[in-house]
């Protein structure tokens, strides 16, 4: 569909205030364009959905896909999916365990145009646990299978190797209860991806990984090796946190963010979260678009201004903390609850981390000896996240 027919809802003072805003942003001609094509979605034009093959599995899934997270109301899931949207990620933990609920009432009636993805607890790791995780997802989710059954949260390449959860695995697909097994990480992700990459077995076809623009080029190699092994990835954390700034003035740096994960053709899809239908709107608008040199700007304006908070969960630092601290997962858990709003998720995410590795073990040190390589000040996050979860 071209830009034409996408603007056809915008009359001509939306066209001069637009052009007003654009001017105030010092973002020029190019920019004005970028933004008429988030109006446009705002004015009711949607794009037709693009769709890129996740790996190995063969499903082809709409390239912004729905990240469930924080989404209370079903209905909003279900807008996405009648404009063309197949592919849905949820976990049972979201929403104290009610998120897999609000998808099953999105879903309903529709379960065989979609492809859902789900995960086991990041606590469980013996055959008992996966059955338990897997059983009460199914339930919650009112299908009779899950199409992306996914190990979550790993840090390491290990937890993908555990004999135990593949063999579970492995049974709960010849039952039919699963179809394709993936894995989750947000810290040291290259790692984890290389693990999943090289395994002999191929066992695990998707990734779903924390990849935008502030993401190291490592991570980005790691991603393309993934890709070539036939391994599908899918994005997350694809807006930095979406922190707010008034760096930008009323422009929105979120089309800019998603469309630089998606220019990545290593990438089959993003899932940005979409709590309510404005937020809808602006990442389904999306699909089709180019990333422009306009948005390269917004995105390095907007990089600038979250870089004395923002961490890319790199990991690097937990090395050079004596206690061996998980820094880059307490620091998520805080942008949950900074940037997100969700106390909810935020809690549940410090509550996934071992105590001898939580902020408490911060309570015994004199001095911080922990150094970021991005210059954060890890002392001062750590307090605060003693103080938020005391
Ligand atoms: S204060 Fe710093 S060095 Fe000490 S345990 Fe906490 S993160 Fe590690
Ligand atoms: S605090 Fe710094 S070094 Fe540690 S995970 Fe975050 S960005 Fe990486």
């Amino acid at each position: 569909m071209g830009i034409a027919k996408k603007i056809r809802h915008i009359n001509r003072r939306d066209f001069l205030k637009l052009g007003a805003v654009t001017a105030s942003a010092g973002l020029g001609i190019a920019g004005l364009g970028n933004v008429l094509k988030g109006a446009a979605a705002a004015a009711g034009a949607y794009p037709d959905p693009v769709y890129r093959t996740l790996g190995r599995t063969g499903l082809k899934i709409t390239v912004v896909s729905f990240g469930a997270m924080l989404t209370p109301e079903h209905e909003v899931m279900r807008a996405a999916f009648d404009l063309g949207v197949n592919y849905v990620d949820t976990a049972r933990r979201y929403m104290n365990g009610r998120n897999e609920e609000i998808v099953a009432k999105a879903i309903k009636g529709i379960r065989n145009k979609l492809y859902v993805a789900t995960k086991t607890l990041a606590s469980s790791n013996t055959r008992k646990e996966i059955f338990q995780d897997v059983e009460t997802s199914l339930s919650k989710l009112q299908t009779d299978h899950i199409d992306v059954i996914q190990l979550h949260n790993l840090s390491s390449g290990d937890r993908a190797f555990i004999p135990e959860v593949r063999e579970a695995y492995r049974e709960l697909r010849k039952q039919g209860k699963v179809r394709f097994f993936g894995i989750t990480t947000h810290s040291n992700q290259a790692e984890v991806l290389k693990a999943v990459t090289d395994d002999p077995e191929r066992f695990f076809d998707t990734a779903l990984v924390a990849y935008n623009f502030k993401s190291p080029p490592s991570l980005k190699e790691a991603i393309a090796r993934a890709a070539r092994a036939g391994i599908g990835v899918i994005a997350m954390k694809t807006q930095a946190g979406g922190y707010k700034t008034d760096e930008l003035g009323p422009l929105s740096p979120h089309q800019a963010a998603l469309k630089w994960a998606l220019q990545d053709a290593n990438v089959t899809a993003a899932i940005p979260g979409m709590k309510d239908m404005d937020m809808l709107r602006e990442d389904l608008s999306v699909m089709g678009m180019k990333l422009t040199r306009t948005d390269e700007k917004i995105l390095e304006r907007y990089g600038k201004a979250i870089d004395p908070y923002y961490c890319c969960f790199c990991g690097q630092c937990e090395a050079t903390c004596p206690q061996h601290v998980a820094i880059s997962d307490i620091n998520r858990s805080l942008m949950y609850a900074e940037a997100y709003g969700s106390m909810e998720l935020a809690r549940a995410t410090y509550d996934e981390i071992e105590s001898k590795a939580n902020a408490s073990a911060c309570l015994g040190c004199d001095g911080c000896a922990a150094r970021c390589v991005s210059g954060l000040d890890i002392a001062s996050k750590m307090r605060k996240a003693l103080s938020m979860y005391a």
